[in-house]
């Protein structure tokens, strides 16, 4: 029986990538991946590594999430290094706890490699800080994806503080609902916005507006995008760097 890593890739940037999971990628028989972990990095891997693809976008998965398990548990009975790579952060959004639940139940070793989340690191990208002082004391991640849905949302909309930087991973098909549920619960509709596309790669792009503005520019715009709402966004004028860089080289 193998050992499975359940390993962050980060947000896209190859450098961003852990040493750690460098190491596992180098080592692994096999490779379980999805679509938001950057293909360069299986370049990395053993000319005989086997890759299994099991694509997931935006939340929705392409195999259901028990059939990623049971494909992880199944190469664990037998192959020695089972590396499960996933974008980010594998306890970020990214369903790490249910696949490592999963294989605790059948016996099976697993370690958790943690990654560079998009949450953080896309805006740091696009030259905006989560948190600021005097400006924002702390943030929130928050799925997107069920913002429209009145009987299943989770998100406590009147729990968000006024100084709080928001970050929406999975949200840009709901942004029009987002925004004006922030709106509904006493935010500015001139409250700044940006939504950042493929951030922390070449195609990175950033739209920045305000609540009541940011819908109708984000049309057409790639996935995966995750959205920032509050003050610190306005810091991008000072600190905008990385789409600065790309364009000049
Ligand atoms: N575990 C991942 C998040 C998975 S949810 C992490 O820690 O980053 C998938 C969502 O993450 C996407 O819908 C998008 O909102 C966000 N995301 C991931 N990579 C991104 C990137 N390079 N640029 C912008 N958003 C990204």
């Amino acid at each position: 029986m193998g050992i499975v890593y359940l390993t962050g890739a980060g947000p896209g940037d190859m450098e961003l990538l852990t040493l750690k999971a460098l190491r596992v990628v180098k080592e692994a028989n096999v490779i379980i991946y999805d679509r938001l972990a950057n293909p360069e990095i299986l370049k990395e891997a053993k000319n005989d590594c086997k890759f299994v693809y099991v694509g997931k976008e935006d939340g929705r998965h392409i195999l259901p999430q028990d059939e990623i398990n049971r494909t992880i548990y199944q190469y664990a009975l037998k192959y020695k290094i089972v590396v499960r790579l996933k974008g980010g952060d594998p306890f970020v959004f990214g369903r790490g706890g249910e696949e490592g639940i999963y294989l605790k139940q059948r016996g099976i070793s697993f370690e958790i490699i943690p990654g560079v989340t998009s949450a953080i690191s896309v805006p740091a990208y696009a030259g905006i800080p989560v948190t600021s002082r005097g400006v924002a004391a702390s943030f929130r991640v928050v799925t997107g994806h069920e913002a429209a849905s009145k009987e299943s949302s989770q998100i406590n909309w009147k729990s968000f503080k006024h100084d709080e930087t928001i970050i929406f991973l999975m949200g840009l098909h709901n942004i029009q609902i987002i925004c004006k549920k922030l709106i509904d619960i006493g935010k500015s509709k001139n409250c700044p916005i940006a939504v950042i596309s493929k951030g922390t790669t070449k195609e990175q792009k950033t739209i920045v507006s305000t609540l009541q503005d940011i819908t109708g520019k984000t049309k057409n715009l790639p996935t995966p995008a995750l959205i920032v709402v509050g003050e610190v966004v306005k810091l991008r004028d000072e600190l905008n760097w990385f789409e600065v860089f790309k364009s000049s080289v």
